[in-house]
């Protein structure tokens, strides 16, 4: 190795800790993303036995299924979307790339995040457009990027879709989590805004994490309204909330008791 090599490369170990931001074992090879092979390729798709049609969200048995295998909020057409997919669950390794990703800044992961993305989608469905999850402006100014443009890029490109900006946040919202069903609704109400018609199109819209779909399902609705046909939401991962086993009940009070229009 070249002296003036080896200056380079401590220095750039320097400057990017050898280190794997996931695992914590020290990098064998200098790269621009600072997570080893191996837990690039270490999330496992998500897999349940048993979970809705629609919005394929996980339950831990059949009951808050109905016949058709709907869940309540589904069966109460309080989704916005059509169907959800997701690679895997928010937890593990999966989590920590996310959050190096998207809150250590490195952008380079938009590209293995992609593949794995691209993975839960099955490559049939047809899109006229992908639609990234929109960032408030002064939430994108200060992270620098929004993570689900990045991963809508990806995407695109993979499937020679066009993307498109085609949606604005309006206000940014508080933090969903530790709200009920009802209030993350509430919360995200008139939140989004169309840029653009998008007459009889089947839009893809990608986000980073789902939690309980609210966000995602008042962003679907503002597509619909600007004429979308279909709206697929495709996210990176999902929080397991198997284990809140009141759930079922939770969903369809609040549903009853505040209908949406
Ligand atoms: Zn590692
Ligand atoms: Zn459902």
């Amino acid at each position: 190795m070249l002296a003036a090599e080896k200056t380079f490369c401590a220095l750039f170990n320097r400057i990017f800790p050898d280190e794997c931001r996931v695992c914590g074992q020290s990098l064998q090879e200098v790269s621009r993303i600072p997570v080893c092979s191996r837990c690039l390729h270490d999330p496992a798709p998500l897999e349940a036995e048993f979970f809705c049609v629609a919005c394929r969200t996980p339950f831990l048995n059949r009951f808050p299924l109905d016949e058709t295998g709907r869940c309540s909020l589904c069966r109460l057409g309080m989704t916005g979307f059509d169907e959800v997919f997701a690679y895997g669950f928010y937890e593990g390794s999966l989590r920590k790339l996310i959050h190096v990703f998207k809150y250590s800044g490195v952008q380079p992961l938009a590209k293995p995040l992609g593949a794995l993305l691209a993975r839960a989608l099955p490559r049939e469905r047809g899109f006229d457009l992908i639609v990234p999850m929109p960032l408030h402006w002064r939430r994108r100014w200060n992270r620098g990027f929004n993570q689900s443009a990045l991963l809508a890029r990806e995407i695109s490109r993979r499937w020679n879709v066009p993307m498109a900006n085609a949606v604005r946040r309006r206000r940014a919202t508080s933090a969903q989590a530790g709200l009920s069903n009802a209030k993350r609704r509430a919360n995200v109400r008139g939140v989004f805004q169309a840029k653009q018609r998008l007459d009889g199109m089947r839009v893809l819209l990608v986000d980073d994490v789902l939690t309980t779909g609210a966000t995602a399902s008042a962003c679907a609705r503002v597509l619909k309204r600007a004429g979308a046909s279909h709206v697929t939401v495709l996210a990176l991962a999902r929080t397991d909330r198997r284990t809140n086993l009141d759930l079922p009940q939770t969903v369809t009070a609040a549903a009853a008791g505040s209908r949406e229009p």
